[in-house]
């Protein structure tokens, strides 16, 4: 039954992706439209219209990915970008609108299940997939199901006061102050790890903006200003990465988020992290995800055949 065919869905800050899985390992997608952020009714219609232009058999199960936490015990959302899921038990919710069985994830762990069933991670028992991009965030897969943590945050290596204070540039002690994060902390990874926080950095260092962009080729380019701001990062982000990978055992980390697509920092980092770590490996640890365009509907396609497994099992 593994290859019976599951309706998936992404719903993001902006857009839903409606897709199809016919099989394992294989996705499509079939339609964008805008999300309804802050009508739970809407939205709900909006996924029954989709899936029923996809499914006319009505029978077929949807797989969510949402921007935003779901929590494991009660079902319940909790979303920064899309209000109205913050509170609403949104399998339950829209099951009852859609008619069909829905089983729905937060992005990153959808992310996760993809690259553990069928991207870089597929063979490994223990897969922390981590996002660097806007934010920073990650979730963790063990035999090719997630790790739903309480409150489902699992993962999240991005948010606590994890940040050294200072680092050391070329000799010098360079001090770097505890940014506000919005989870309410400072000194949060989530500060200063993505293309943001490159940025923030290198004002901080240099006085001048820069797009993190244009940093990451100058570095490459060995431009000294450049150097000393990817130096720095690198430090800041891979202290607590070590500790975090230490603390979960992955064999393999796939990296999702904009800066994986930065192939050379990631290269970078892994470097960095492998020699924090205590497992000592001849072999890059961080690898660029390869689901990173359909990361999302491809989890959410695992998600439903896992769960209708579950459900027919139990
Ligand atoms: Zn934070």
């Amino acid at each position: 039954m593994q290859s019976a065919a599951v309706l998936c869905a992404d719903i993001g800050g902006s857009f839903i992706k409606f897709g199809i899985s016919r099989k394992s390992g294989q996705v499509e997608e079939l339609a964008r439209v805008p999300v309804p952020k802050s009508d739970s009714r809407e939205l709900a219609e909006a996924l029954r219209n989709l899936a029923d232009d996809a499914d006319a058999s009505g029978i077929l199960p949807i797989g969510l990915s949402t921007a935003g936490l779901v929590d494991p015990v009660t079902g319940k959302g909790l979303s920064a970008n899309i209000p109205c899921l913050t509170g609403l038990p949104i399998a339950e919710a829209f099951s009852q609108a859609t008619g069909r069985s829905v089983f729905a994830a937060n992005d990153a762990d959808c992310l996760t299940l993809a690259e553990a069933n069928d991207g870089v991670g597929r063979g490994h028992s223990v897969v922390f997939c981590i996002i660097i991009g806007t934010g920073i965030g990650g979730g963790i897969a063990v035999d090719g199901r997630i790790l739903r943590g309480a409150g489902g945050v699992t993962g999240e290596w991005g948010h606590g006061p994890a940040l050294n204070t200072s680092v050391e540039i070329g000799g010098r002690q360079i001090h770097v102050p505890r940014f506000s994060c919005g989870c309410g902390q400072s000194g949060c990874v989530d500060t200063i790890g993505g293309a943001r926080g490159i940025e923030k950095l290198h004002e901080l260092f240099h006085g001048e903006e820069r797009s993190s962009h244009r940093i990451i080729e100058d570095w490459q380019a060995k431009d000294a200003e450049a150097r000393e701001t990817i130096e720095a990062y690198l430090q800041l982000v891979a202290d607590p990465l070590a500790v975090a990978i230490n603390t979960v055992g992955p064999s393999i980390v796939p990296v999702g988020g904009g800066l994986a697509s930065a192939a050379a920092l990631i290269a970078a980092l892994d470097e960095a992290v492998r020699a924090r770590i205590l497992n000592r490996l001849d072999r890059p640890l961080l690898v660029p995800a390869i689901r990173r365009e359909d990361g999302g509907l491809m989890g959410a396609a695992v998600l439903a055949r896992q769960g209708v497994a579950d459900a027919r099992a139990a």
